[in-house]
């Protein structure tokens, strides 16, 4: 079961970094497979080219990991638990389950990132400078000409602009872009956090669309991807940040819901279909004499009957290695767990024993209710 979740997740792991696991989305074959072509193909270096362009590639998603691993190293430091970081073509993401707890904290998080690749450009700015010194490089042309050929040049010119544009395009102060969260951070000290996130939403969304419409009248279509992605990210930081405001500190403990469908490891799918024809929905717990073992989600249960049929055991097809939260975690917490986790649903247990269920639908509605609540006491 766990290999077909991996599959459906469209990223492998390549490995782990102080307990963060280090991920790659399949999608970023496509940009070695860009690398190869634009130096083989496009700019007709042949073989030598399209090797020349996934070493680069290469290397250069290297520097994206490094960079994540700082933001992870810091937040760590400042007490936030980093699950894992995810590179696709757009660049890299570390999955965290909070913000730190102070602006200062946040803004130190958000520089280490770019600060990583300006570190790394510095030696090869050194090594550029001299062979501009050294009449290497003749003209603007002549460096365009050498960054297109397979050489160590090329090579060290190639990945010093690329550290220096993966710094400059990650300080743009927009989110999720670093720079957003500088900007946030550095307003939330002078205007408090709720207010600095909507100022930081705004500019974030006024910089993006100003990118798309660029990208538009230029016909820069990954312009115009990157506009319309930086101003989803604007909107959920936006929306993250309200929820953490109306729900503060609630407990997961006061949004339990009970009883949840209890189901027993030597239950057959055929169960399972028949509770949930009465009204039970998924996830099911899987519990042995109090103890919770397995947990049992609407996508399991999906493909499990797909692949084996009604006559599968719950013990072999439930996941016996899942997340679950603790009565005293915060909402806000169990929320942005599910984000990351891309769970709907997550058990609650105290002392290994299940003691309810908490969802995504119902944070969202105790939300609601209590934003509604706030709105009257503020007219
Ligand atoms: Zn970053």
């Amino acid at each position: 079961m766990k290999g077909d979740k991996q599959l459906m997740d469209w990223a492998f792991t390549l490995g782990t970094v102080r307990g963060i696991k280090i991920k790659i989305h399949l999608t970023f074959l496509l940009v070695i497979l860009w690398a190869a072509y634009n130096w083989g193909v496009t700019l007709r270096r042949g073989s030598s080219g399209a090797l020349f362009g996934i070493a680069l590639i290469a290397v250069l998603f290297l520097c994206v990991v490094l960079h994540e691993l700082a933001h992870s190293f810091v937040a760590m430091f400042y007490g936030v638990q980093v699950r894992e970081i995810e590179l696709s073509p757009i660049g890299g993401m570390a999955k965290m389950d909070a913000l730190p707890a102070r602006p200062y904290q946040e803004f130190v998080m958000a520089l280490a990132g770019p600060l990583v690749n300006l570190v790394i450009a510095v030696p090869l700015g050194w090594v550029v400078l001299l062979m501009v010194k050294g009449g290497f490089i003749k003209s603007m042309g002549h460096l365009v000409y050498l960054m297109s050929k397979p050489s160590w040049q090329g090579f060290i010119l190639n990945l010093f602009a690329s550290n220096i544009l993966l710094a400059l395009f990650n300080l743009i102060p927009a989110f999720p872009m670093d720079g957003g969260r500088m900007l946030r951070s550095t307003l939330a000290w002078a205007i408090g956090q709720r207010q600095a996130t909507r100022w930081a939403v705004r500019v974030g969304q006024g910089l993006s669309s100003l990118m798309a419409v660029a990208g538009l009248l230029s016909g820069n279509l990954m312009l115009v991807l990157i506009g319309i992605l930086v101003s989803v990210g604007a909107h959920q930081e936006g929306r993250f940040t309200d929820l953490q405001a109306v729900l503060g500190e609630m407990q997961v403990g006061q949004a339990l819901i009970t009883p949840c469908p209890i189901l027993s490891s030597d239950d057959t799918l055929q169960v399972v279909m028949e509770r949930a024809l009465h009204g039970h929905a998924a996830p099911f717990a899987v519990g042995e004499e109090d103890r919770l073992v397995g947990w049992l989600t609407q996508v399991d249960i999906r493909s499990a009957l797909a692949t084996y049929g009604p006559d599968a055991r719950v013990g072999d097809i439930m996941q016996k290695d899942f997340l679950s939260l603790p009565p005293t975690d915060t909402l806000v917490h169990a929320r942005q767990v599910m984000a990351t986790s891309g769970l709907r649903a997550l058990p609650v247990t105290a002392e290994g024993q299940l003691i309810g269920i908490v969802t995504a639908q119902h944070i969202q509605e105790i939300y609601t209710l209590l934003a509604a609540q706030e709105q009257r006491q503020q007219n």
